[in-house]
């Protein structure tokens, strides 16, 4: 495999082609940027440690069903994935109230919802990631509802998955963002990252942060947050 021109440069992730025109690399920064890319700074060993945490979930998502991207990881910072055309929405899954929701709705942080939640975003930084509904995504060509209701069915699936699996390691999975894609015959699959930037994890006895808000909210011990995470998930 050759790696290529590179094709994107997003805040958090590059994207290069390869000479297989079906597969991309991604190549994971320490570059962090919050607050819709109001807040710039750098997290050492993060594109590491999120490359490798995303692969692990990814093959523990594929072996329990849900189809993913992930191909191969090629390096500490670098993995093939499937080429796919982003659905242009961030799934949103909630399942104790926290950061936008706790604001939006005068709730809490911490507290834990009858049922989780799940919402969609449209993917649009010049927006701010607006909050759209079925109608929206419908009438913009966004996704078919035949899609969405896949896209809905394996987001409550990998919570399912994620939880439990996170549970046994005293993490609490408290919400977290998903996007998918379409590969070139159609198939609905699970692609960017599951990491510590894109998950609110806490401890489950201490209820410690141990994600981006650490970033964020200027809480310190960013790094050894990631760290935590990647040794309580990989054992190192
Ligand atoms: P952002 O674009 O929000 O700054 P990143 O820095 O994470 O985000 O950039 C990675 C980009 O690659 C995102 O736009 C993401 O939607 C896209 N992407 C993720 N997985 C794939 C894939 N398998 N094929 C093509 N693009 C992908
Ligand atoms: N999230 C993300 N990217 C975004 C927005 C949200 O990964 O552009 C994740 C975030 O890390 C959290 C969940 O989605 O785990 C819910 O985020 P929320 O809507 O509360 O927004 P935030 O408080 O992060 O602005």
């Amino acid at each position: 495999m050759e790696k290529r021109e590179q094709l994107y440069e997003g805040k958090a992730k590059k994207v290069f082609a390869t000479d297989d025109p079906t597969l991309v690399l991604v190549d994971y920064k320490d570059d962090a940027t919050a607050f819709n890319g109001l807040k710039k700074g750098t997290i050492a060993g993060k594109g590491v440690i999120n490359n490798r945490v995303t692969n692990h979930l990814m093959k523990l998502l594929e072996k329990e069903g849900v189809p993913t991207h992930f191909v191969k990881e090629l390096s500490d910072r670098e993995t093939l994935v499937k080429k796919v055309t982003i659905v242009p929405l961030e799934v949103i899954v909630r399942n104790i109230a926290a950061g936008s929701l706790a604001k939006r709705l005068g709730l809490n942080e911490g507290v834990k919802m009858a049922k989780t939640v799940l919402e969609f975003c449209y993917k649009d930084d010049a927006l701010g990631d607006p909050m759209v509904n079925s109608y929206h995504i419908a009438a913009m060509g966004w996704a078919t509802d035949e899609e969405m209701a896949l896209i809905s069915s394996y987001s409550l699936k990998i919570n399912e998955v994620l939880s439990a699996y996170l549970r046994d390691l005293n993490i609490e999975l408290i919400d977290f963002k998903l996007e998918f894609g379409k590969t070139a015959d159609g198939t609905i699959v699970l692609a960017d990252e599951i990491s510590p930037d894109t998950c609110r994890f806490w401890d489950s006895q201490t209820h410690e942060k141990l994600d981006k808000d650490r970033f964020r909210r200027d809480l310190g011990g960013v790094e050894d947050a990631y760290h935590e995470i990647m040794k309580r998930l990989m054992g190192e």
